[in-house]
């Protein structure tokens, strides 16, 4: 394997390294939410300090780690919305690319592209970032 030649590790290593997995982990009834854990539930403590019990914990890890994971996107999709933006008005050297979805996203969006050139870039990107922004959906 190339990475191994070069001397690096890839996940496949630091997975091995990390056997045997931690088995409250695995099944995702390992509590660290607050300080007062970590909480492990087991047949002895079905419980955390604070009360929940394997259901909650699964639940609140699963939501949890979605919660992050789409802020991390809206994070990024923010920044690639401003790059547009800023494309479009001189501030940033970058080319413009796919025309092609730039217009049918402006289209989605009901914004008149017709001989506005850069402008309606703006546009979009202004109605893309308080689309993101935008605490209720209707
Ligand atoms: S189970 Fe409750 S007490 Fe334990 S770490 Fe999670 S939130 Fe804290």
């Amino acid at each position: 394997m190339r990475a191994e030649q070069l001397g690096f590790d890839v996940a496949f290593d630091r997975f091995d390294r990390q056997k045997p997995q931690c088995g409250f982990g695995l099944a995702g009834v390992c509590c660290k939410i607050c300080n007062m854990g970590p909480c492990r539930v087991t047949e002895k403590a079905p419980r955390g300090v604070c009360g929940a019990d394997a259901d909650l914990i699964v639940a609140r890890n699963l939501l949890r780690a979605t919660a992050a994971g789409t802020a991390q996107h809206g994070a990024r999709a923010r920044e690639t919305i401003l790059a547009l933006k800023w494309a479009a008005q001189g501030k940033l050297d970058l080319p413009i690319l796919g025309a092609q979805k730039v217009l049918a996203t402006e289209k989605a969006f009901g914004i008149e592209a017709e001989g506005r050139a850069l402008n309606v870039v703006v546009d979009l990107a202004d109605a893309l970032l308080d689309d993101q922004s935008r605490a209720e959906r209707f």
